[in-house]
């Protein structure tokens, strides 16, 4: 052929086919196209040439794999996928270039130059390092096609290959997968379920969990919040409607709690979080929302609610007795004491343990709480050894130390005696907490049982003494009595003797003396037997001969006694005489020298003209003699005195009536020793009544 007749060919062909901008025309316009297959460009028949125009102009990423070996022509777009290895795979075999990832492409290409327009079908290219290291970063996503190339003759010379890329679309749609999966397992950690309901149909759908949080069956509904509803506690209806009603007329979205009841009756607390979707002109069409079964959070929230104001109360207690306490030690006239074992440091202490201590002084500093430790054996100077201590004992031993006695030396130097109690304080496994000390003042407690002790000691000696000085009086009474009456004898034997004429004749002025001394001698003998018997009965010398005497005998036998010295008095007597039936226990010779006396006396202080009774009363267990006159009665300061030995009422009638003053004392003596009493009720100047009482014989 001629230049002339081909004159497109000859005329530098590549710069017109290869003319424009970019890298790939500028490497197909360097490129010694005559070593590849493809001969030199002036060669190309048409078909090729315009497929490859196509490709380089084209801005997706485009290329043309041509003839048997597939020779390689790409353009710009393509070039940016190609890694560092593969960057001069312009103008050689793909099949060769890209021998590593052959299989992949060669089936398609393979169809493609069978004829086939194969299907667009997705590859990945990774995305390369900029290092060059060849390397991948990341993925980009392709749908490639595989098109025959045909030529002049309608065969299939090559096959054009386009990608779009997909990348970010592909990332879209992953993320949007990502984005669902999360809120899925968002929901579902947080165990919510979802439910909608759409405000023009009133259907709506709800999911599993959701039903199952208010207590239906999952899946759609006619009127989900109908539904809904019905399972709510009846007083929660009302609040939940109208908050509803007020959203969905607003428009936003609520945030409800509210309580459900299971068909098992169970009560149940749920949230439920809402919003209502609106159309384009703003009505509301669509309720959407979540609802969380929220039973356990409410109940553990209601228990911890509780246990607060169970613990809050139970503190209040606790201060409350903890004030108490407080008050009580502060009140506490004893020295209470805390101490820490085993150090013994204090962690308690009253004011009175300041106040016994004498630690309340100005002067004392807070240190000196260790003269606690400090204590001296009373009246001694001896200072307690570490160990002796109580609260030591009481701390280290465990011991229980009961109002001990100590000694101490304040800090103002005046000295006290205290009584210290001490006890451990034991943990609840038996271990020692600590030790209380109880610590009273007992100074004073102590002086008035000293002084008390001396004076009873006083007493007791000056008791002793006087004993000793009766007994020797009495032993010196009867001694003397006895020796009295011995020549007292022998006078009245001798004056009888004279006055019986056995010593020669007497005359009557002689008679009359010795009657005179016989008179006196009898009295004095009286006297003094009087006083024999006093004696007797005070030395305890005295021996009752008990039995049961029938009390109106020894009343007759009394009263036999005494009618001589009454009919002289001109007194009247009057004996009431005792039922026969009553017995008194009594020594017979004893009861009858009481009545003798009793009446003696009763006679010898009565004037002429008076009375004198006997009346006998038997009552209970006891019998009861009263011995009663119309005399001259006694002074009632002067009714118990008369019991008394020697005591007479009136010193100048007593003479004239004679008496010594023992009788009375003898006759209170007597009835003791037999068991009763003699007693004296009197008005002066008008009478007086003397009772004797004895236990009633017979018994038993
Ligand atoms: P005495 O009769 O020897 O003086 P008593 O011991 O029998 O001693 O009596 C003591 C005193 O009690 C009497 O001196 C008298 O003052 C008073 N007394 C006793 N009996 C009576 C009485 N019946 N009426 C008035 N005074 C009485």
């Amino acid at each position: 052929m001629s230049k002339v007749e081909r004159p497109e060919l000859a005329d530098e062909p590549e710069s017109v086919l290869f003319a424009g901008p970019g890298e790939m025309r500028a490497r197909c316009r360097a490129f010694d196209w005559a070593s590849t297959p493809l001969g030199a460009v002036a060669r190309w028949p048409q078909s090729l040439r315009t497929a490859v125009s196509l490709v380089l102009a084209s801005g997706f990423p485009s290329v043309l794999h041509v003839g048997p070996e597939a020779t390689f022509v790409y353009n710009d777009a393509w070039a940016e996928l190609l890694d560092s290895a593969h960057r001069d795979a312009l103008g050689h075999s793909s099949l060769e270039t890209f021998a590593e990832s052959r299989g992949a492409f060669e089936p398609y290409l393979r169809r493609a130059l069978a004829g086939e327009t194969v299907e667009p079908s997705e590859v990945t290219f990774p995305i390369a390092r900029e290092d060059g290291s060849g390397g991948a970063v990341g993925t980009r996503w392709f749908t490639v096609s595989y098109a025959p190339l045909r030529d002049e003759r309608g065969l299939v010379s090559g096959v054009v290959v386009t990608a779009v890329e997909t990348t970010a679309a592909r990332r879209a749609t992953a993320a949007l997968i990502e984005g669902e999966t999360r809120l899925r397992l968002a929901v579902d950690v947080a165990e919510l379920g979802t439910w909608e309901w759409d405000l023009v149909t009133g259907r709506g759908q709800i999911d599993q969990r959701g039903a199952r949080i208010v207590g239906l069956a999952p899946g759609p509904l006619d009127d989900v919040m109908r539904a809904q509803l019905e399972c709510i506690h009846p007083d929660d209806v009302g609040p939940l409607q109208a908050r509803i009603a007020a959203c969905i007329e607003r428009g936003g979205a609520f945030d409800l709690e509210y309580r459900v009841i299971y068909p098992d009756r169970s009560v149940h607390h749920v949230a439920s979080q809402a919003r209502v979707l609106t159309d384009s002109a703003g009505t509301p069409v669509k309720l959407v929302g979540t609802n969380r079964d929220i039973t356990t959070e409410r109940v553990a929230s209601a228990e911890r609610e509780q246990l607060l104001t169970a613990s809050e109360m139970e503190r209040a207690a606790a201060d409350l007795a903890r004030r108490r306490l407080e008050t009580v030690l502060e009140h506490l006239p004893v020295g209470v004491t805390l101490a820490e074992a085993p150090s013994g440091r204090l962690l308690v202490s009253n004011s009175a343990v300041r106040r016994i201590w004498g630690l309340d002084t100005p002067a004392a500093r807070v240190a000196d709480y260790n003269t606690l430790y400090v204590g001296f054996r009373p009246g001694t100077e001896r200072q307690y050894a570490n160990d002796e201590w109580p609260l030591a004992r009481a701390l280290t031993h465990g011991e229980i130390v009961t109002d001990e006695v100590i000694d101490i030396v304040r800090p103002d130097g005046t000295r006290r005696r205290l009584s210290i109690s001490a006890a451990p304080v034991r943990d609840a496994r038996g271990g020692t907490l600590g030790g209380v000390v109880l610590s009273i003042d007992v100074t004073e407690r102590e002086r008035l049982l000293a002084e008390t002790e001396a004076a009873r000691g006083a007493a007791e000696a000056a008791r002793a003494e006087a004993e000793a000085a009766s007994r020797a009086k009495s032993e010196f009474l009867a001694v003397m009595s006895h020796e009295l009456r011995t020549p007292l004898n022998a006078i009245g034997g001798y004056a009888e003797l004279m006055e019986m004429g056995i010593r020669g004749p007497v005359t009557v002025q002689q008679q009359e003396d010795l009657a005179r001394i016989q008179t006196s001698q009898r009295h004095l003998l009286g006297l003094i037997n009087e006083v024999l018997n006093y004696t007797k009965l005070e030395t305890g010398m005295v021996r009752y001969a008990m039995s049961d005497v029938r009390a109106r005998d020894a009343v007759a036998e009394a009263e036999g006694l005494i009618v001589p010295q009454a009919r002289a008095r001109g007194l009247g007597l009057a004996i009431v005489p005792c039922a026969d039936t009553i017995l008194v226990r009594a020594d017979p010779e004893k009861l009858r020298q009481v009545l003798v006396n009793l009446l003696s006396n009763a006679v010898k202080f009565t004037d002429a003209g008076g009375r004198v009774e006997v009346l006998c009363e038997s009552r209970d267990d006891v019998v009861r003699i009263h011995v009663s006159d119309t005399g001259i009665g006694i002074p009632p300061d002067r009714c118990e005195a008369i019991f008394e030995p020697f005591v007479q009422v009136r010193s100048d009638l007593t003479r004239t009536a004679e008496g010594t003053g023992l009788g009375l004392a003898i006759s209170r003596d007597l009835a003791r020793g037999m068991g009763g009493e003699l007693t004296v009720e009197s008005t002066l100047a008008s009478g007086s009544t003397f009772t004797l009482t004895l236990a009633r014989g017979g018994a038993g």
